[in-house]
């Protein structure tokens, strides 16, 4: 367990700490080791321990160490006493021989009383001693042999190859022989209940608490799985005994030949599949070769890396378990708690263990990928072999697998120890060009926070699938060429995580840990309800969250950091769901911060006090989750949001060709497409040509089907009388084209559509206002959704669906390219609300066009609209579909930017043609309260001329009242160019007219 190991090496590191200075002589002199030989008793009852030790002291060791909790009762060198002078828990030796016996009478009394974590401990339920439990002479590393009187009922563990009952009686007295040269021992005793079988020459073991012997099997279990694993991956396991031994603390960890599990650790179903394989491996790394703390723990990332990581590998998952470390390690480490992996000593926190187990296990994956599997395993071989029972430091391990691999490693380790932080690869556009029969595909690259060289795994998707490359880096910048068989589409680098680096901000999910791991991470309290959540927002508190009334929390204040809210987040902050799902006793959401994306927010709602409670601290047990419910504190559901797998990036598209007369009559296009139910015709509302085809279509489809009706975008739904009257041939032209106010919501030269409605008059073919207000969108477009208000919100669709990932990424494209955003405000934002109200629209068109299908069931339809609304299928062709699940088909014209597969069913390519224009008075005019304004003139203005000035407001036209734009355009829109007429304005309250000639404006193009 990691928990577990962290304790030991923390005490271990202390120790080796203070002999740095005799270190180096003491492990050359490995012949002399000192020697202990220990004898204690233990009084459960009055919590102490009582003994002596004997050890053989080699001539440089000139110090003991007796802890400040041991009382020496005599202390005799060589036969002669000496007086103990202990200073700092520590007592220095005269000069001696090589050999000299040293023999110690000692007790101590451990209670443990007011220590949460006490290194020792004795009471009636056992004893638990790792600590300074036993005075020694200072020695990096010691031989022991240890006798305990253990009571009756009671089982005794210790660092042992053999265990054997010295003498019988009572207690008995039980021996431990360990053979090698190890750091220090350990001792735990308990009412153990042991189970005991042979793997291969091991003897393995549990030693289990009665109420938990049901275990045992499982454990043995499992325990064989791992022993075998490891002596085929690396060789014998290096002692004769291993044992599972259950600690009565909560605490536990891993030293040569046993395994100390907590209690409720024990009992956790995913810790014989994990942990324990993780403790079994550091027999191997940690416990036989030693860490030489004073370089830098390297165990804890190799034993991640060969445990953890391999059985994610095993199950096929190796590539998310390397993602979650790179995630680990972007929620948790940041400038101001990161060390150099070379400082690494023990993971007391999620930051140094995301360095010191997850930095440290990916520099040992790309160890691996550099110099080559059979080199990375005979490395380990060789480790193992010449290291075993030694001090092994960081240099070591350069030597052993710069030697096992015959490459010069120095600067790989040197990087990658001694540099914090980690890789950032970014990728500029490529280029693909065929050459013969092959696709060269350039792609620029830039990688820093690297060693070099470096070898880059690349994905390349084909038409004809995805091919694994690797490219090598030698420099920082380079642009590296690939070769394929197939036109590429798709490159993803690093798909499988095989480098330490950061992610893309595309493969970033919204989890839990990102919000507890970030150093700006804020609650914010609400005003109400706040006190069913007062457990948690102590907890949060002890987690380092800073706390803010929620009416503080502005849309400047969010976009500088993680928040978390309880019970409700404002209003304009629209990314959590809206709608709870079935009553779930507490709920959190996680979601990518839409102010910022470097940070992530978090929403909290629970039904009361007793279940935010009951949740406790499991909840930050979930730290890779975006999404948790529970209920009574059982956890329900979770969900991790979403996160695209390695760097992906879209190759553009090669030039390519068709000949140029593969092209079929429009009429056999009509002929073809005459059976659907419902034919979209786009248009690029200004072009002539479109409308004139779109013309034919519907003459074509109505020749065939006579029930046939024309769905528009280019009229608002509500002014759809206007539409009937104008076809039933109750008003005219002129009547229509001012009820309906096209000009005010639509605008574009009339006689673009004119031949279009002339022919639904003359045919009587219904025609169908599609759109929705434009106050309603712009609003949209400006605010969002969540700014409606509820009478708006009443006349939005009923169910709208997503904007599938296509449509989102041309709006994106459109939102940036016509830089659509405000300036001060927001843009992630800005787009989300531009992406909402395009929704808006589509799905209310799309409910126009369901709604008339479902009150004509027989009827045929054409819908006119924008290519952007019906391309690809996404905007409306889709949702109408969801809605009818009638047939449908897209004739478009051809796209002014590049024509992409898929863009329709039908591609037209529409003549040229110039439509009649409407003459014009050649002024900027604007609507008012008064009535239409004039704002500006055109040069050559027939007004200007005439005498009308800026700010004029129009009244009248050849005697007809003008109250608004649309009176004024209605009547122009009939005249021609050259023509008089008298235009009546107000100027300072008097009344005015003027006799204006009529022009054509001026164009440019044909
Ligand atoms: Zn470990």
């Amino acid at each position: 367990m990691r928990s577990s190991s962290t304790r030991f090496c923390r005490r271990s590191a202390l120790l080796v700490a203070l002999f740095l200075l005799c270190r180096a002589s003491l492990v050359s002199a490995v012949s002399s080791i000192p020697d202990h030989r220990i004898m204690v008793s233990i009084d459960l009852e009055k919590q102490q321990i009582s003994g002596s030790v004997e050890v053989t002291v080699p001539q440089e060791v000139n110090a003991i160490r007796v802890g400040n909790d041991l009382r020496l009762r005599s202390l005799v060198l060589n036969g002669k006493s000496l007086v103990p002078s202990v200073v700092s828990g520590r007592i220095a030796l005269p000069p001696h021989p090589d050999g000299s016996i040293l023999l110690l009478v000692y007790e101590g009394a451990f209670k443990g009383a007011g220590d949460p974590d006490p290194a020792n401990i004795i009471s009636r339920e056992g004893a638990y001693l790792t600590g300074d439990w036993y005075p020694a002479v200072e020695s990096p590393l010691s031989l022991f042999s240890l006798k305990v009187h253990v009571p009756k009922g009671f089982q005794a563990v210790a660092e042992a190859d053999t265990v054997a009952i010295a003498e019988s009686g009572q207690p008995n007295l039980v021996a431990f022989e360990f053979p090698h040269p190890v750091p220090a021992i350990h001792l735990v005793m308990a009412p153990y209940v042991v189970a005991r079988e042979r793997f291969r020459a091991i003897e393995i073991a549990t030693y289990l608490l009665p109420e938990d012997q049901g275990l045992a099997q499982q454990y043995l279990a499992y325990t064989r799985r791992y022993l075998q694993m490891y002596e085929e991956m690396l060789g014998p396991y290096p002692f004769r005994r291993f044992a599972v031994v259950e600690n009565i603390l909560p605490t536990g960890y891993g030293m040569p030949t046993f395994t100390l599990l907590g209690r409720q650790v024990l009992k956790l179903p995913f810790i014989p599949e994990t942990s324990l394989g993780h403790e079994i491996l550091h027999s191997w790394f940690g416990n036989s070769v030693y860490v030489d703390y004073s370089s830098g723990n390297w165990s804890e990332g190799l034993t991640s890396y060969l445990a953890d990581q391999h059985y994610a590998v095993l199950r096929g998952e190796g590539a998310q378990y390397r993602k979650n470390v790179l995630e680990e390690y972007e929620s948790y480490v940041h400038g101001d708690n990161e060390i150099e992996v070379r400082h690494f000593l023990s993971g007391e926190d999620r930051a140094l263990r995301a360095v010191g187990y997850g930095k440290t296990a990916m520099i040992f994956h790309m160890l691996e990928g550099r110099i080559g599997a059979d080199a990375f395993n005979a490395g380990l071989k060789t480790l193992i072999r010449e290291r075993r029972f030694k001090i092994t430091s960081w240099a070591d391990l350069q030597r052993v697998f710069s030697q096992a691999s015959g490459q010069d490693l120095r600067d790989f380790f040197r990087f990658w120890l001694d540099r914090k932080g980690a890789m950032e690869i970014t990728a500029a556009q490529p280029r693909v060009s065929e050459s013969g029969k092959a696709y060269r595909l350039d792609l620029p690259l830039r990688v820093e926070g690297t060693s070099f060289p470096v070898e880059i795994p690349v994905s390349v998707l084909t038409s004809a699938g995805s091919e694994r490359r690797a490219v090598k880096m030698t420099t920082s910048e380079q642009t590296v060429t690939l070769s394929m068989n197939s036109p590429p589409r798709r490159l993803v680098i690093d798909p499988d995580y095989d480098l330490f680096r950061m992610l893309s901000p595309s493969e970033r999910r919204p989890l839990w840990s990102r919000l507890l791991g970030d150093p700006t991470r804020t609650l914010a309290l609400p005003e109400r309800n706040g006190d069913k959540y007062s457990s948690l927002t102590e907890e949060l508190r002890l987690r380092g969250f800073h706390t803010v009334p929620v009416s503080e929390v502005t849309r400047a204040r969010i976009r500088e950091g993680a928040y978390l809210f309880l019970d409700s987040a404002p209003d304009w902050i629209s990314v959590f769901s809206k709608a709870k799902t079935a009553a779930p006793g507490f709920s959190m959401e996680i979601k990518g911060n839409p102010f910022n994306p470097r940070h992530v927010i978090g929403l909290v709602q629970a039904a009361g006090e007793e279940e935010v409670r009951a949740v406790g601290s499991r909840l930050f047990h979930y730290g890779q989750q975006s999404r948790l419910e529970f209920s009574r504190g059982r956890n329900v559901v979770k969900e991790a949001g979403p996160g695209e797998l390695g760097i992906q990036i879209d190759v553009p598209p090669q030039v390519t060709g068709i000949p140029g007369k593969v092209g079929l009559p429009l009429s056999a296009i009509v002929t073809a497409v005459a059976d659907q139910t419902i034919a979209y015709v786009g248009e690029r509302h200004d072009r002539y040509g479109d409308h004139l085809a779109q013309l034919e279509v519907i003459q074509g489809l109505h020749e065939r089907h006579r029930e046939l009706a024309i769905g528009m975008e280019m009229f608002q739904s509500r002014y759809q009388k206007a539409l009937d009257d104008y076809i039933a041939g109750s008003i005219d032209e002129e009547t229509f084209l001012r009820k309906a106010h096209y000009f005010t919501s639509w605008g574009f030269n009339y006689f673009l559509y004119r031949d279009i409605l002339l022919y639904a008059r003359n045919e009587k073919v219904p025609v169908i206002g599609l759109n929705i207000p434009k106050e309603l969108a712009s609003k949209v477009a400006r605010h969002g959704l969540a700014h409606l208000s509820d009478e708006e919100k009443a006349l939005l669709p009923k169910g709208m669906d997503g904007a599938d990932e296509g449509y989102r990424e041309r709006l994106r494209q459109a939102f940036h390219m016509h830089q659509m955003e405000i300036p001060g405000g927001d843009p992630p934002r800005q787009l989300e609300s531009f992406i909402e109200a395009q929704v808006l629209w589509d799905e209310s068109m799309a409910a126009a066009i369901a709604d008339y299908l479902a009150r004509h069931p027989g009827s045929q339809m054409v819908v006119l609209a924008g290519n952007g609304h019906l391309e690809f299928g996404s905007g409306i062709p889709r949702r109408a579909y969801r809605l009818t699940g009638k047939s449908y088909v897209t004739i478009l014209p051809h796209p002014c930017g590049p024509l992409e597969e898929g863009f329709a069913d039908y591609i037209l390519f529409p003549s040229i043609a110039q439509p009649p224009e409407a003459p014009k008075l050649l002024a900027a005019i604007e609507p008012s309260g008064e009535g239409p304004v004039v704002k500006g003139f055109s040069p050559g203005s027939g007004a200007e001329e005439a005498g009308i000035q800026e700010g004029d407001v129009i009244v009248g036209v050849d005697h007809r009242q003008v109250s608004d734009l649309d009176d004024l355009q209605a009547f122009l829109v009939f005249r021609r160019a050259g023509e008089k007429v008298l235009v009546a304005v107000t100027r300072g309250g008097e009344r005015l007219e003027f006799p204006v000639e009529l022009k054509t404006p001026f164009r440019m193009h044909p």
